[in-house]
């Protein structure tokens, strides 16, 4: 018999389980606290449930876990674990740890693959595509929190959405996790610490601002210009950098949400200074911190990265036009876990 996971249901609907089962109702609320504050997957460790309930709960759900099917560490620090989903799917989590700051970041992926084919993603060259169902978000989080713990003694201390796929294109399944993540109910974590990362859908931000979305969030912009953003974001032509910015100004003005854009430096593609310009007219909307990140290597990809003299001079004209900048320093590329590199060799 195909069980169904019980991590499909919300509280209510666990409520009107215990009561076909004849238990009392508040049994659901231990179950939904085992399951998203505990993140529990085995109902023998429900140990507040009676045996004879986990038994009849047993008989009829399961909970379809992932398996950690390959696990690997950076000489930096970074771990990069790919986990073999229960239809036989690769998905891939990355833990960013920077101890001597106190930073535990996870990476957290949203799909297997990504339908958007940007220029210079690995993910987006990978041929599956399917939305992860909620609780495989959730377990991404469990399973690396607890990871963390094991290795450094420390919880995570952030999350961003920046591993495979496009959040905002599995927008229900990415809100319910963020909920499970940060509900009280649930694991109680501050959603100021978790930044949502988008190639920009206008749709997809306007319902964040109808949902009244309070994280943080980052565009990966990567251009200033319509045109050039076209040739390396397809996703662009449908949804110009006006339409993205506008939208999130309105999240800005409705919630005062941290905003990032994300811009990697290509070689002799968007690295003058009339981009820099740009962009610095496009930072005047609202409160916003660009992060330039260094190209990193995907095979096939013409594109190159910039120079460092390059890097230099392009934050420098940003910071003296008063823009907030932050150069990132890739981290886990010697395992292909940096930023873009995402794409299961395991699979191929
Ligand atoms: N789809 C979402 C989130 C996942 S991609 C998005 O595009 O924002 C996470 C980040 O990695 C994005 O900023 C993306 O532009 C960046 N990225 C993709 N390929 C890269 C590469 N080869 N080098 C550096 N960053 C890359
Ligand atoms: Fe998809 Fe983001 Fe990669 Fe573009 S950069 S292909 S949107 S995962």
């Amino acid at each position: 018999m195909n069980k169904i996971d019980i991590r499909e249901y919300t509280q209510k609907e666990l409520q009107n389980i215990m009561i076909s089962l004849g238990e009392p109702k508040f049994k659901a609320k231990q179950i939904y606290q085992w399951i998203w504050q505990k993140g529990v997957t085995d109902f023998d460790k429900m140990t507040n449930l009676s045996k004879e309930l986990r038994h009849k709960l047993k008989e009829t759900y399961s909970f379809k876990t992932m398996q950690k099917q390959r696990e690997q560490r950076s000489k930096d620090g970074t771990i990069k674990t790919a986990w073999r989903l229960n239809d036989g799917n690769i998905t891939e989590s990355v833990l960013i740890p920077v101890p001597e700051d106190n930073r535990f970041t996870l990476c957290v992926s949203s799909q297997v693959g990504c339908s958007l084919n940007c220029e210079f993603c690995a993910t987006g060259k990978l041929k599956t595509v399917r939305n992860l169902l909620h609780y495989e978000i959730y377990e991404q989080f469990i399973n690396i929190n607890n990871l963390c713990e094991e290795e450094f003694g420390h919880k995570l201390t952030n999350i961003v959405y920046m591993g495979m796929g496009e959040p905002l294109l599995n927008y229900n399944n990415v809100m319910k996790s963020i909920h499970t993540i940060t509900s009280p109910l649930g694991f109680g974590f501050s959603y100021k610490r978790i930044t949502l990362s988008t190639s920009g859908i206008v749709a997809g931000i306007k319902k964040l601002n109808q949902d009244d979305f309070k994280a943080n969030i980052a565009l990966s912009l990567h251009a200033a210009y319509d045109n050039k953003r076209n040739k390396i974001m397809p996703i662009n032509k449908s949804n110009s950098i006006e339409n993205v910015v506008m939208a999130l100004k309105e999240m800005y003005l409705k919630n005062k949400n941290k905003i990032g854009f994300e811009y990697i430096l290509f070689k002799d593609f968007n690295d003058g200074f009339d981009d820099a310009d740009k962009l610095v007219k496009l930072s005047k909307h609202f409160p916003v911190k660009i992060n330039i990140i260094s190209y990193n290597y995907v095979e096939g990809v013409k594109l190159q990265k910039a120079s460092a003299d390059r890097v230099n001079k392009f934050a420098k004209y940003l910071v003296d036009h008063g823009v907030m900048t932050t150069v990132r320093r890739s981290r886990g590329d010697d395992i292909d876990a940096a930023c873009g590199q995402l794409a299961s060799k395991s699979k191929k």
